[in-house]
């Protein structure tokens, strides 16, 4: 599994991001209000990954109706990078729409990179990580290992979205904090 030094920061977003379940246990139905805000983002510094990054965010569309990503570099509060860091990607965010993902090369290769992407802005909607959870959590991340495509969030990881983004834009967390979400390669794992 991953290194220790991993989960430790895993952990700790998660305790900046509040536990999952604390808030699933406390969440009241979303209400029904305006249209959901909207999240812009570009892809313009990572053309390699422009349509996983896409397909990504469609599939967050598809789901939630609390909030949207709708490309548009201009406006663009999170933004989508791609190189080669030996950590793997990430996600440096606020965990409300602001900040950048980073997409390996070499994890790309190695994961399905739709997934990559969808996880990645997951970090960037509020998620923490939740390395050992099935391959149908999207924010299990490599956990599953590199057979696992799955790309869309499920129930749960909807759910907790929605309750994050129910007063929108505003947020008590919004520019108060900024983390950076480190998702290591299962294999970079084992070998350090
Ligand atoms: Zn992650």
């Amino acid at each position: 599994m991953f290194k220790k030094a991993f989960v430790t920061v895993a952990l700790t977003a998660a305790a900046v991001l509040t536990p999952f379940s604390a808030v699933q246990a406390s969440a009241q139905p979303a209400p029904i209000t305006a249209a959901a805000v909207n999240v812009y983002y570009s892809t313009a510094s990572a053309p390699t990954f422009r349509s996983v990054i896409r397909q990504g965010a469609a599939n967050w569309n598809a789901r939630v109706t609390n909030v949207k990503l709708v490309e548009n570099a201009s406006a663009a509060t999170l933004t989508y990078r791609e190189g080669n860091d030996s950590r793997g990607s990430y996600a440096s965010t606020n965990g409300h729409g602001r900040g950048y993902i980073f997409i390996d090369f070499t994890q790309a290769r190695q994961y399905n990179p739709t997934r990559i992407a969808a996880h990645e802005t997951g970090h960037a909607l509020g998620l923490p990580d939740h390395y050992s959870g099935p391959c149908s959590e999207l924010m299990s991340g490599g956990g599953p290992g590199t057979s696992c495509t799955v790309a869309v969030p499920n129930a749960a990881e909807v759910s907790r979205v929605n309750a994050l983004w129910a007063n929108g834009l505003a947020s008590t967390k919004s520019d108060v904090w900024t983390t950076t979400i480190f998702d290591p390669s299962l294999a970079l794992a084992l070998a350090g």
